[in-house]
């Protein structure tokens, strides 16, 4: 991580399809164009909300293909990361069992500090009617792990995805004082 200087590193997990990419993008552009492709990236962005700038770098990471045999998230992901942010669909039950295991191995591995904010996102809200996770479940899991829960659209708007993005860096800020 970047301890002490003007720069983020926020890391996205998740299983695929969960909308990572459309959260970056949204968040970098405002737009949501609808289709992303299978693109793992590092974004940089400058974030001037607390006046004085902070460089914030976004990994939209890929889902491993063969993650019976490989570990789903990198030591090198997880050394690099100052916060994590977690993204399951709240219409893919197996994605939010995907959430539930790169928690569980980021906190047993000990390879991403304690102190180390995560948040865990429920995307894809507007689509009600094919809910397969409730948000009372998504909230208590998110408790009982010590992260942080939003759920939104990332689809329906900006609004709910700036709120992801300016928390992970008030809590990286806090996370820093602390250390
Ligand atoms: P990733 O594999 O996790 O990066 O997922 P993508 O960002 O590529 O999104 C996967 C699919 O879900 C795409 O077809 C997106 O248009 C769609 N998607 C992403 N976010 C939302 C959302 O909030 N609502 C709906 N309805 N679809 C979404
Ligand atoms: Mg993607």
């Amino acid at each position: 991580g970047n301890q002490h200087k003007a720069e983020a590193n926020v890391l996205l997990l998740g299983a695929e399809n969960v909308g990572k990419s459309a959260l970056t993008v949204r968040f970098l552009t405002r737009r949501f164009i609808g289709e992303y492709g299978d693109i793992e990236s590092i974004y940089s962005h400058i974030d001037k909300t607390d006046g004085r700038g902070i460089a914030l770098n976004i990994w939209d990471s890929l889902y491993p293909q063969s993650c019976e045999t490989t570990e789903s998230i990198s030591d090198k992901q997880l050394q690099w990361a100052d916060g994590v942010i977690l993204v399951y669909s709240i219409c893919d039950r197996s994605s939010f069992e995907v959430v539930r295991q790169q928690v569980q191995l980021i906190r047993q591995t000990r390879k991403l500090s304690a102190s180390t904010p995560i948040i865990i996102v429920g995307n894809k809200r507007d689509l009600l009617h094919q809910r397969a996770v409730s948000s009372e479940e998504g909230r208590l899991f998110a408790l009982s792990a010590d992260c942080g829960f939003f759920e939104i659209s990332a689809a329906e708007t900006y609004h709910g995805v700036q709120l992801v993005f300016h928390e992970i860096l008030d809590l990286i800020k806090v996370s820093r004082a602390l250390k």
